[in-house]
């Protein structure tokens, strides 16, 4: 496989770090697939199987989904000699060739011992495959298909179009965030798209037994599962939050329930995100979804939060975000039918321009530290 590295090394920013975390991610990723060797040579990552019983169409799509290649292509290793590279290059590349119109062949020779050079080895293949493939046209501009060949240390590599990777940045280059999991459609996108961006992921996952079940519980750890396979590893810290949410209702206003709850959310998200490495916090929060969103109520929900609050989802619409949790595969776990504990004690005409002396001063009736700090001690890291 060879993988193209993404947007650092255009930006030529701390290239080495890059390369490094990347190349760490994809060994932890296709580990389980066989023993390979990975290493990165003009901003191409290589991965090669150190013996016959390595699964690499395991491999292959477990290298679509980490973050920071462009694109990946799988090659045919062949012997370094240009009749074997023929033979292989008609073979391998048949599937693709005979639907094209046109192609051109490229050659890199990193092995200086070959006899030929590299234009030569692209005018040989090159007019081989021209003569196996009657549909074929040489255009060196604009080709439909690119062919390379390339001469290694160990052996020759025969390769054509790339597929798609992931895109975006290796995880944990841009540190490491506290990710507010709830067990619905926007949060799993939200971590996927901070992921994205290089933001190693920490979960926080508030329950209220027995008013949520377990089972609510373990549609929370199956989705941290499924983004995992883009994010790596989710460790999530499992909040009890029945006791505060009764306290809550016990004692405040109906119509500041949820924003009150939703404040206890992130005072103690924030702590847990502190004491876990993180340096900021990710919701699923987008703009007017719910009376919960709106511009106030976000005010209220994150005043006196003091790390930053990423809102990856805050400017899109509802569909945008199903198009992408159908595009990881977090929808249909979604959309399963458990409920969430914002959804248990749902106010019926909640605030959606709440003022934020009325919220504090509701919940000033509470004790508010201690309820958190109690919640804080009873959470359990999985
Ligand atoms: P989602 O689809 O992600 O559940 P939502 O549209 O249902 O979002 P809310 O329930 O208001 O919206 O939640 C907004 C955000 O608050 C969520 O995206 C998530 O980041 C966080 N959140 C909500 N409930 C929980 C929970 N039980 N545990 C952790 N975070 C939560
Ligand atoms: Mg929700």
């Amino acid at each position: 496989m060879l993988l193209k590295l993404g947007e650092l090394v255009l930006k030529g920013l701390n290239r080495g770090n890059f390369e490094k975390r990347l190349m760490k991610n994809l060994a932890w990723r296709i580990r389980k697939f066989g023993a390979f060797k990975i290493y990165c040579m003009q901003s191409t990552i290589y991965v090669e199987p150190e013996s016959g019983d390595c699964d690499m169409d395991a491999a292959f799509d477990a290298a679509k989904k980490v973050f920071g290649i462009v694109n990946i292509s799988r090659a045919a290793e062949c012997k370094k000699d240009i009749d074997e590279i023929i033979s292989v290059a008609k073979e391998y590349l048949a599937p693709t060739l005979s639907l094209a119109k046109t192609f051109k062949v490229e050659a890199k020779r990193a092995d200086k011992s070959f006899p030929k050079k590299s234009p030569e080895i692209a005018i040989e293949v090159g007019s081989a495959l021209h003569d196996a493939f009657e549909n074929l046209e040489v255009d060196v501009k604009n080709p439909e298909v690119c062919v390379r060949v390339e001469i290694r240390d160990k052996a020759a590599y025969v390769h054509a179009n790339p597929t798609p990777g992931a895109g975006g940045l290796p995880i944990g280059i841009n540190g490491r965030a506290g990710l507010l999991l709830s067990g619905g459609i926007d949060s799993p996108v939200a971590a996927y798209m901070m992921a994205k961006r290089g933001v190693e992921l920490f979960g926080i996952h508030f329950f209220s037994y027995p008013y949520t079940s377990e089972r609510a519980k373990q549609k929370v750890i199956s989705l941290a599962g499924i983004v995992g396979e883009y994010a790596g590893n989710i460790k999530i810290a499992m909040v009890p939050f029945t006791k505060i949410q009764e306290e809550i209702r016990a004692n405040c206003r109906e119509e500041y329930f949820t924003l009150i709850m939703r404040r206890f959310m992130m005072y103690i998200a924030e702590k847990i995100a502190a004491e876990n490495g993180c340096g900021a916090l990710i919701t699923g929060e987008s703009l007017g979804q719910v009376a919960s969103q709106t511009m106030e109520a976000l005010g209220v929900t994150e005043y006196g939060i003091t790390l930053p609050v990423l809102r990856p989802v805050i400017g899109m619409d509802k569909e945008e975000i199903v198009e992408i949790a159908r595009k990881i595969n977090t929808f249909e776990t979604s959309i399963l039918p458990y409920e969430d504990c914002c959804t248990v004690f749902t106010p019926k005409h909640p605030r959606t321009k709440p003022k934020l002396e009325y919220v504090l001063s509701e919940e000033k009736k509470l004790p508010f530290a201690e309820l958190a700090e109690e919640a804080i001690r009873n959470t359990e890291i999985i």
